[in-house]
């Protein structure tokens, strides 16, 4: 399944598409600083003991040209014919940014570790995590190959400590594999194929599946005990597109109009 294809069928969706394909393509024209892979031997402990690696005591990560990401994504944005709004929200983060301290702060909000008050929340967490997940992008790669999945089997990502944008099913003898998916740093791990990530509620305790009209390929999950879902793309090959999020924001208004509750922050809030 391409872009086009999903656009063509789901065509309220172009506007979102378009906002995120002129992000993607300002934050891909500026360097990335690629962060340096931490030393797994000092975290190992932490891991074992489910402390996300952004939140590990025992991990030293350099932030600060993430910051730089960051600034320089706000300003080449602020630079260029945008709708109005957005515009004006892009101009006045510049402007924030350019306080003291106000990138490291922002940043570090972004991992809750500081209190800041950004003017424009939304649009902060989707720069500021589309900076970072660019430049977190060899540790996620490299973390992903390093751990035992087997080890963490949580409700939340193994890299930032989010809950779970998404669930992917995939096959696998002698039935599936569930993946949950970060929305923030793009990590993707495993998870129980049944119980529910929100709740922890005792494994025995089933998702109920709404099917979507139409939709073969994703369908919204959601727990009866705690009322939170989770969209779900069921299959294996079309990643970049299904489990991006904006390309399933239908699912996520069905389940609202249903009562449910959606408990990761979504980036597309804006
Ligand atoms: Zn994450
Ligand atoms: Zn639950």
């Amino acid at each position: 399944m391409t872009e086009d294809t999903w656009l063509a069928s789901h065509p309220y969706l172009r506007s979102i598409a378009e906002f995120d394909a002129q992000i993607a393509t300002a934050a891909a024209s500026l360097p990335s600083g690629g962060a340096r892979t931490p030393n797994w031997e000092d975290y190992i402990g932490d891991y074992q003991a489910r402390i996300p690696l952004l939140r590990s005591s025992h991990v030293a990560i350099d932030f600060q040209p993430a910051e730089a990401i960051l600034v320089s994504l706000v300003e080449s944005l602020a630079a260029k014919p945008l709708p109005e709004k957005l515009a004006a929200e892009c101009r006045v983060l510049d402007n924030q940014l350019r306080e003291m301290n106000a990138a490291r702060r922002a940043v570090a909000w972004l991992l809750d570790d500081e209190v800041f008050k950004p003017a424009h929340p939304g649009l902060t967490r989707y720069l500021g995590w589309t900076a970072l997940a660019r430049y977190l992008r060899p540790i996620v790669d490299a973390f992903s190959s390093w751990r035992d999945e087997e080890r963490w089997f949580c409700g939340y990502c193994p890299t930032c400590g989010s809950p779970p944008a998404m669930a992917q099913l995939v096959a696998f003898e002698p039935g599936h594999l569930r993946l949950l998916s970060c929305g923030f740093c793009g990590t993707r791990w495993r998870y129980r194929r049944i119980g529910c990530p929100f709740c922890e509620s005792a494994g025995d305790h089933r998702l109920s599946a709404v099917a979507i009209d139409g939709e073969k390929h994703l369908r919204i999950e959601f727990c009866e005990s705690c009322r939170a879902y989770l969209k779900t793309y069921n299959g294996e090959g079309s990643e970049s597109l299904f489990l991006a999020d904006w390309t399933s924001l239908h699912l996520d208004v069905i389940a609202r109009d249903r009562g449910l509750k959606r408990l990761a922050n979504s980036l597309y809030e804006l």
